[in-house]
């Protein structure tokens, strides 16, 4: 094969000399790259990616390359096709390992016993399915079965386990063993997939048919892989079935960000690697590039309380006296989102851009108070995860629609668009075509027709053709294949827009703006659409696909520039000039587990999920925590989190926003109401042992009366007051020290 080299040293430059000797390491073998966050891992595999393309060593379609998050692997493919200069990524294999099993599946879906159009089932389906399946059975299905359910089955599939192979050992096993199977047997009858199938899936399809394996070890040269500290078994598995002994795979990681392991991922994959592939290179990266001094000090400190890692180094590459990483307490979750969006404000008025500052948080239900905060302040902002546009109930009642256009057989989305509009179709007929349907083992929108030709029922039946002859008529522009004209075709003859428009007026029109805005979303991804990346799909399927496994966005003014909020797990791999955490507090940060797993184990992947919060940061990082939170329903007072213990930080100095309007919420929680003579939180004080510290908060009625306090030296104590001793510093005295 021939490269153009003058092109192939171009992709070279803005290198250092380690990540260069990476990227262009001997392309016959297998690479590892084992580096710390920041330090340019993703850079480095991009880069991997054009040299191969610019020395001719493959072409792009022929580097197969797998990263998590779906905003990750937008970003790689633009970072690629830049390099490569490429107008688009048409025809690439770069996105995450369930869109790459998709397909595959979808490729080659006769040998993976799936119809062409499979559906994929989210996660609310596949609830709704399961709660069905027990339901059926006569079994309990409120929330808790249901979820307990799901989360067994997908334990099963994550290790690799179909109901045959399961030997249960348990009680509840037993009782849910039948479960899978009927759950089974229905996703296959309507061909569907869950998340978990996917990759189970093309697992047995690529190990289980040998001309499938044949077509792709020809079809790829390279395998690269981001993040590989998070593959699970499966992954793994498949990655591995796939390269054979002929194809080399190319590793990025850092198992001090391996942040998945409640979903199986196995950070020691890494260890392993060199084990598994013989002769393989490892590089490690010790430069990081993305933050500044204080904020890396921080981050090596905290990460530094972990046992169980690898050690590594990372080096600022920024020798300058950078801004120091400031954490800030504020009484209650309000006030910590009224003072992300004063900080978010005072940002952009000294000339900084919305989208450069990010909020993460551990759960996507802290998005809440944030999300109304910056609304209510007119900022702008962005958020990804969490209830997502397409989980809305509005849009999921209209893609019920597209999907039994896309696929009669979903009996998922019959159920569902049988009851939206309401047309009168009753539990009782809906049971006799379930009934039906599964005793002639056919699909529910089938067996509804036939059961509305046979008569009975009579309302019921009425209702029954109305959806029929719905569907029907959306059909016809889905084969002529305009994709929003089939949207538009769903809104108008499913009757939900007209119904939406006659419901309640506000969230009627919330909800119609919502339609509209999924018509947008349909246009913008037919003009996006590329069929060479679809070979056996259309562009409905495809559409779908995306609103399954896309993690979807909302938010105000999103289109432009605005503020970022996510979890802190979707905000791996990123990066922001300005980072915010919030909910630094025990019970948030380490998150409270009620779990089967090993207390220090989970204490310490917490701690990685911080750690992967503050190395997003560029220039600036914020550590936020409240006195006081709603926490499950309750408004309790809460601890700062144990991981700000001991961190080199500088107390910021507490805003009128993050005071709140005292009364107010003094009156909903008095126990925080502090006797006058107490240093109140914020006060630069003196221990006579441990030195200077600023007091952060009080627990326990006044003759116990616990104070909390960070020390320059010690970390943060608790003391009990009577014995502390503490003198008041001078006004001002804290100002500009690190604590
Ligand atoms: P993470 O562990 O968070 O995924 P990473 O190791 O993948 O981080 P990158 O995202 O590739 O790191 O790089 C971090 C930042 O440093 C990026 O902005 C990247 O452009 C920059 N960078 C990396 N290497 C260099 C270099 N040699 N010169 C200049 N900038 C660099
Ligand atoms: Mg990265």
């Amino acid at each position: 094969m021939s490269g153009d080299s003058a092109r192939a040293d171009g992709v070279l430059h803005g290198l250092n000399e380690t990540q260069r000797a990476a990227v262009v390491s001997d392309p016959g073998r297998c690479a590892l790259v084992l580096a710390g966050a920041g330090t340019g891992k993703t850079r480095v595999l991009t880069h991997r990616y054009a040299w191969l393309v610019e020395s001719g060593h493959a072409r792009p379609g022929e580097i197969l390359t797998v990263t998590f998050t779906n905003k990750a692997a937008a970003e790689m493919r633009e970072r690629i096709c830049q390099l490569l200069e490429r107008p688009s990524a048409g025809g690439l294999w770069i996105g995450t390992f369930h869109a790459q099993c998709r397909r595959m599946l979808q490729r080659f879906h006769a040998e993976a016993q799936l119809p062409a159009q499979f559906q994929i089932l989210d996660r609310g389906d596949q609830s709704a399915l399961v709660r069905q399946v027990l339901a059926d059975r006569g079994m309990p299905a409120k929330r808790r079965e249901v979820r307990d359910a799901v989360a067994w089955i997908s334990r099963c599939k994550g290790s690799g386990l179909r109901p045959q192979s399961v030997a249960p050992d348990a009680q509840f096993e037993e009782r849910l063993l039948p479960v899978y199977e009927d759950y089974e047997r229905r996703c296959r009858r309507g061909g569907m997939a869950d998340f978990d199938e996917l990759l189970l899936r093309a697992l047995e399809l690529v190990r289980d048919h040998e001309e499938v394996q044949r077509h792709y070890r020809r079809r790829f040269r390279h395998m690269l892989a981001d993040e590989f500290q998070d593959t699970n078994e499966l992954q793994y598995a498949w990655m591995q079935l796939l390269a054979g002994a002929e194809i080399p795979l190319f590793v990025v990681g850092d198992d001090d960000q391996s942040i998945y392991s409640w979903r199986g991922a196995r950070p020691d994959y890494m260890l392993q690697f060199e084990r598994k592939h013989p002769g393989s290179a490892r590089y490690a990266l010790e430069r990081n590039y993305r933050s500044t001094k204080s904020i890396l000090d921080v981050a090596n400190r905290l990460i530094e309380d972990n046992k169980m890692r690898l050690r590594k180094s990372l080096r600022p590459n920024d020798a300058g006296d950078p801004a120091p990483v400031e954490v800030q307490d504020v009484r209650d979750e309000i006030a910590e989102a009224d003072t992300v969006v004063a900080q978010i404000r005072r940002w952009q008025e000294q000339g900084g851009n919305f989208r450069d500052c990010a909020v993460l948080y551990r759960t996507n239900r802290q998005s809440q108070p944030l999300e109304a905060a910056l609304a209510r302040a007119g900022v702008p902002y962005r958020v990804y995860g969490g209830l997502r546009f397409f989980e809305r109930q509005e849009v999921r009642d209209a893609l019920a629609y597209l999907r039994l256009c896309a696929n009669p057989a979903d009996d998922v989305a019959w159920e569902r668009a049988r009851g939206a509009p309401r047309r009168g179709i009753g539990d009782a007929f809906a049971r006799a075509v379930q009934r039906e349907a599964q005793r002639t083992s056919s699909s529910c929108a089938q067996t509804a027709l036939r059961l509305c030709a046979q008569g009975g029922y009579a309302r019921a039946v009425a209702g029954g053709r109305a959806v029929v002859e719905a569907l029907q008529g959306m059909r016809a522009p889905a084969r002529a294949g305009g994709l929003a004209q089939t949207v538009a075709a769903v809104l108008r003859d499913s009757g939900l827009q007209a119904m939406y428009q006659e419901s309640d007026r506000n969230l009627g029109e919330a909800r119609c703006e919502n339609l509209d805005e999924l018509l947008n979303a349909a246009a913008a991804f037919e003009d996006a659409y590329d069929p060479a990346d679809h070979p056996d799909g259309d562009a409905l399927s495809a559409f779908l696909d995306s609103a399954t496994l896309d993690a979807g966005e909302r938010g105000e003014g999103a289109a432009g520039d605005a503020a970022q909020l996510m979890s802190l797990h979707s905000a791996k791999g990123l990066e922001f000039p300005f980072v915010m955490v919030v909910g630094l507090v025990d019970g948030l940060l380490p998150l409270a587990f009620g779990g089967e797993r090993g207390e220090e184990a989970s204490l310490e992947e917490e701690r990685r999920l911080l750690y992967v919060g503050c190395t997003r940061a560029q220039r600036r990082l914020l550590l936020l925590y409240s006195h006081a939170r709603r926490m499950a329903g309750q408004f309790a007072d809460v601890r700062s989190s144990r991981f700000l213990d001991g961190l080199p930080l500088q107390w910021l100095a507490t805003g009128p926003a993050a005071r709140g309007s005292g009364r107010r919420r003094a009156k909903a929680h008095p126990e925080l109401a502090l006797d006058a003579d107490l240093p109140p939180p914020g006060t630069a004080v003196a221990h006579p042992k441990f030195g200077e510290g600023v007091v952060l908060s009080y627990e326990g009625g006044r003759a116990q009366l616990r104070v909390q306090v960070r020390f320059a030296r010690a970390g943060a104590k608790w003391l009990v007051y009577d014995y502390a001793r503490l003198s008041p510093l001078p006004e001002g005295a804290r100002d500009g020290r690190s604590i």
